[in-house]
C-alpha cells in the first residue's frame, strides 16, 4: 500500500468511529527499510517516523533530517538503559518506558539536559512472561513513580498485543486503563488492524510494513 492510502484509510476509520475532530499521529515505522523507501515517504511530505532501535537511528536519520528538514521521531522498541542520553536526544517520542531502572535514569538524564521526550508507558496487557512492559498490576505504581515523584510527561500508554490473539481486547483493555488514569494518548493499532485500533481509541498508530513494503 501506499501512504496515500493509509492515510485515507485512517480518515475512513476516524469518521466510521466518530471521531473526525480527533488527531491521530501515523507514525510510519521505518526499522529495517532502505533509504530509499523511507526518503520516498520523505518527499511524499510525512514527518512522523518511528524506529526501534537507538543505534540504527542514530547511523541514518541525524543525516536525513539534514537533509529533509525535521521530522517527529518516535522510539516503539525496546530501550536499554545505557542507551538512554542518545535516545533523549534524538527522540521526540518514546514509547517503551517499562521499568523502575528506566524512569530513574530518564529522570536524572533529562535533570542534567533540562528536557525530556513525550513517554508512554508500555503494558503487558497478555500478562506474557518474556514480553517486554509493565503488568497491569503494577501500573499504579509505576504511574505514581514516573509521573508523581519523578515528574517526567508521561502522555499515554502503548501496548503490543499478544501474537496469536485478538489484539481488540487488548485494545480494549489499553484504552480503558488509559482513561481510568486520565491519560490523553493510546498507542496501538500496526500494519494489520490500525482500522479496528482507531475504532477502540488510539491516538498513535505504528505502521510500517503497510507502508514502506515487507521488511527484508
Ligand atoms: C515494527 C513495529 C511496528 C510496525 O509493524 P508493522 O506490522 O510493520 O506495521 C509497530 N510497533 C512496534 C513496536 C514495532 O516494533
Amino acid at each position: 500500500m501506499s501512504l496515500e492510502k493509509i492515510l485515507s484509510k485512517v480518515e475512513i476509520a476516524k469518521e466510521e468511529a466518530g471521531r473526525l475532530k480527533d488527531e491521530i499521529n501515523v507514525i510510519a515505522v521505518s526499522k529495517v527499510q532502505p533509504l530509499a523507501r523511507i526518503k520516498k515517504v520523505l518527499e511524499q511530505g510525512h514527518r512522523v517516523f518511528g524506529e526501534n532501535r537507538v543505534q540504527e537511528s542514530l547511523e541514518k536519520w541525524p543525516k536525513l533530517i539534514n537533509e529533509y528538514g525535521k521530522v517527529q521521531l518516535h522510539l516503539v522498541g525496546a530501550l536499554q538503559t545505557n542507551k538512554v542520553k542518545e535516545a533523549m536526544k534524538l527522540f521526540n517520542v518514546i514509547h517503551s518506558i517499562d521499568r523502575e531502572k528506566l524512569i530513574l535514569k530518564i529522570s536524572s538524564e533529562s535533570q542534567k539536559i533540562g528536557f525530556c521526550p513525550e513517554l508512554f508507558i508500555q503494558v503487558n496487557t497478555g500478562n506474557e512472561n518474556q514480553k517486554a512492559g509493565v503488568k497491569i498490576d503494577e501500573l499504579d505504581y509505576i504511574l505514581e513513580l514516573a509521573k508523581v515523584k519523578h515528574s517526567l510527561p508521561i502522555v499515554g500508554l502503548m501496548c503490543l498485543p499478544p501474537i496469536h490473539d485478538s489484539p481488540l481486547n487488548h485494545f480494549k483493555i489499553l484504552y480503558e486503563i488509559a482513561k481510568k488514569h486520565e491519560l490523553p494518548r493510546v498507542s496501538m493499532g500496526m500494519s494489520n488492524d490500525f482500522v479496528d485500533a482507531i475504532k477502540l481509541g488510539s491516538t498513535d498508530v505504528r505502521i510500517g510494513s503497510a507502508i514502506f513494503g515487507q521488511r527484508g
